[in-house]
């Protein structure tokens, strides 16, 4: 395939240099027009794997997309690029419709989404029979499997694509990981010899943190105060608790709003739309809200309560951070939730055992020791061969110790007390509580009692779901929570099998430790924030001019770049990750106007910064002052002037090299070099010049020649 080709339109349409891993693997097996399917996670960037052949090929490409604001959001992001895109679905007028379905035919459209429900009827057969369709692209593409998690039914329809367009090409797209739903797309849209294109799934710009179930409101408001303007999500199980805990945000201050299935429908759209349009930063939700929300900049996710499976805690946390930058999740954790889901499963008719042990795994998961994302990526069968790093346990190792001694207590206060209680009770007991149903019960006269009366009860919690998670007790959920002993719990109590346990209290308030004593954040990282900060404001302001969503115009990412690399001209800019040709055209001199004029703001600030120096150079002299104009207001020499604005030219910055040097100096140069010929040194022309033209001015002369 034309490699190249590819590699033009990703950076003249999107703005990137470099494929990530398979795309471009992807974009070779769909040119050569074979089937394949691809599983990616989210934001790993599927969607310019069909985006690039559609433009590459004559034709158009027909994507087939579930949700309308998907559609939508996709559609206006390719416009924003310079690609012809358009969607037909429920949504459009019939003028609308037949506007663009003009369009279409006359070839003026490279990329059509629409609905499922939509492609497989008669008359949309019927227009398709005088386009010329390169390629099908499913995207979203698990709902077409009842094994995937988001079944729907509209899409078993679309087998009927390859049995009846057999010589067009399909390209099936999900961000499941799960191998059977993966197989099983296959058969359902009876693809031929498809390649499978697996990425890993590992989001490592996602930091993943657990903290128990304490003083969550306090916590949040502080994390979320932390980062003002960053998009969030905070997740909770019911509706009430979604309103209770979005009007506890709102009276700290925070620009929050709720969102549930049960909310109506208008106004859901609202909350949904504030929150893409960066209006409403935070959103308290169940876990509704998410699906189909194509925003890119969530800079967090909190699970409020723990999410019942790892596959809907990984999805949910997926949400944060599509655009690659670093975005934060954290998940609270408390037994009581997983009591409530083990009440919500034993009543539930069936997939009874599948259930429990899913939830088994994400308790787990929550209470690991070890690097939580090994454990997250190896339950998606993958393995990571050193630890993360971002991570809670990786940034903060809890310390062990013997803790047999607590262990051997536990284990037998339980027996002791016929494993006929549950924690609570078992924790009063070994406290030495003198509560009436203790006394009643002869619990004080067993040997065990109050001889763990050292450890308060919350420790007590911790140790004892340790001692669950290491498997030494059991939860009768069907004897109302009793707890009971295990065959590996005889060995502690009777054969002396030592037993590590992690501190309780200092996990805890170490963690609290860390969340206030943020470092202050450095002088070069506070004017960094300032300009992120302008720039998203202006983004904001050309967002809400063309009714579009931000990030449509530039991820956060891009902004992030374009604060690290200060660029003041379209060819610098031309460089920044996500800035292609269209976009540099239409918005490039409003992001150089505001990154100049906060660099002139700053230059004292600045001038400790790279490049900073070179580019207030610049600016004046495109203001119009001379080198010793601008080197009398800088306080530097002539000289240095001069070597930054030959810089810029050198470059190919646009600069009016005969403001520097005549016309006539560069005519004497010329003669120069060719009377010298063999000696083109600067000091042989300098000298050869009997000293009238300085060094600089011979250099930029130099250059001058070599462009013409
Ligand atoms: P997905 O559909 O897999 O969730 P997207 O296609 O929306 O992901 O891509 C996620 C983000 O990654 C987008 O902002 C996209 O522009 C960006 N992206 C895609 N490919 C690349 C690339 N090769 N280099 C840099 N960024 C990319
Ligand atoms: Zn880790």
């Amino acid at each position: 395939m034309p490699q190249n080709q590819a590699k033009e339109i990703l950076k003249q349409y999107f703005g990137y240099d470099e494929f990530r891993p398979m795309q471009a693997e992807i974009i070779q097996t769909v040119f050569d027009k074979k089937d394949c399917l691809v599983l990616m996670p989210t934001g790993g960037g599927k969607s310019i794997t069909f985006q690039i052949p559609a433009m590459m090929k004559d034709g158009v490409t027909i994507v087939v997309s579930p949700l309308i604001a998907l559609m939508k959001d996709q559609v206006e992001s390719l416009k924003a690029t310079g690609i012809a895109a358009e969607f037909l679905n429920s949504s459009l007028t019939p003028s609308q419709q037949e506007a663009i379905e003009k369009d279409i035919q006359e070839g003026k459209i490279k990329i059509i989404y629409i609905s499922p429900e939509r492609i497989v009827t008669e008359s949309f057969h019927n227009f398709m029979q005088n386009l010329k369709v390169n390629l099908f692209a499913i995207d979203e593409a698990h709902c077409i499997s009842q094994w995937g998690h988001d079944f729907r039914p509209e899409y078993t329809q679309l087998k009927f694509l390859k049995q009846k367009y057999p010589e067009i090409p399909v390209i099936a797209l999900t961000a499941t990981a799960d191998k059977i739903t993966a197989r099983d797309i296959i058969k359902q849209l009876g693809l031929i010899e498809a390649k499978q294109f697996i990425t890993s799934f590992d989001r490592p710009n996602i930091s993943l943190t657990v903290k128990p179930a304490l003083k969550r409101i306090e916590n949040i408001i502080e994390f979320i105060k932390a980062r003002p303007n960053q998009s969030g999500i905070v997740y909770c199980l019911s509706r009430k608790s979604t309103e209770d805990i979005a009007s506890k945000l709102k009276r700290a201050g925070i620009k929050a709003a709720f969102y549930h299935a049960k909310l109506e429908r208008e106004k859901r759209s609202k909350v949904q739309e504030n929150f893409i349009n960066d209006k409403t930063p935070v959103i308290v939700a169940t876990i509704a809200f998410g699906m189909g929300i194509d925003k890119s900049n969530v800079r967090w996710v909190i699970h409020y309560n723990m999410p019942k499976n790892i596959e809907n805690y990984y999805q949910e946390i997926g949400r944060a951070g599509r655009d690659g930058t670093k975005s934060d999740t954290i998940m609270y954790y408390s037994l009581g939730d997983v009591m409530t889901y083990r009440k919500f499963i034993e009543d539930a008719p069936n997939n009874k055992e599948v259930e429990i042990a899913k939830l088994q795994r994400i308790q787990d998961y929550a209470e690991a020791l070890t690097c939580r994302r090994k454990i997250l990526l190896s339950y998606f069968g993958e393995h990571l061969d050193e630890d993360c790093g971002n991570c809670d346990v990786c940034k903060n190792p809890p310390q062990q110790f013997d803790g047999t001694l607590i262990a051997q207590k536990a284990l037998s206060a339980i027996s002791r007390l016929n494993e006929n209680v549950g924690i609570n009770m078992l924790i009063d007991v070994l406290r030495g509580s003198g509560r009436k149903e203790i006394i009643d019960n002869n619990y004080h006269k067993i040997k065990t009692y109050g001889a763990g009366n050292d450890i308060n009860f919350a420790d007590w919690q911790q140790y004892i779901l340790q001692l669950l998670n290491q498997g030494l007790i059991e939860i009768a959920y069907d004897q109302n929570h009793v707890l009971k002993l295990t065959e590996a719990s005889q060995k502690v109590l009777f054969a002396g099998k030592k037993i590590n346990l992690v501190k309780a209290s200092e996990l805890l308030k170490k963690k609290e430790l860390q969340q206030i004593t943020a470092r202050p954040e450095s002088k070069t990282k506070q004017l960094k924030n300032e300009l992120f900060e302008r720039l998203r404001n202006l983004r904001e302001q050309i967002a809400v001019s063309e009714n579009v969503p931000p990030h449509i115009i530039f991820s956060d990412a891009t902004l992030e770049s374009m604060c690290e690399k200060r660029p003041v001209s379209n060819k610098d800019l031309s460089k920044i990750a996500g800035v292609g040709i269209l976009k540099n055209e239409k918005y490039g001199n409003l992001f150089i106007k505001e990154i100049v004029s906060f660099i002139k703001e700053n230059s004292k600030q600045t001038s400790r910064i790279k490049g900073s120096s070179q580019i207030l150079t610049y600016e004046l002299f495109k203001d119009g002052m001379t080198v010793a104009e601008i080197a009398d207001e800088r306080n530097l020499s002539p000289v240095t002037i001069f070597s930054h604005l030959a810089e810029f030219y050198n470059k190919g910055e646009e600069i009016d090299i005969f403001r520097l040097v005549s016309q006539e100096e560069i005519s004497r140069v010329e003669k120069a070099v060719k009377e010298i010929n063999d000696f083109n040194t600067i000091k042989t022309i300098f000298e050869h010049l009997n000293s009238e033209i300085e060094y600089e001015k011979i250099r930029l002369a130099l250059s001058y020649l070599k462009k013409k």
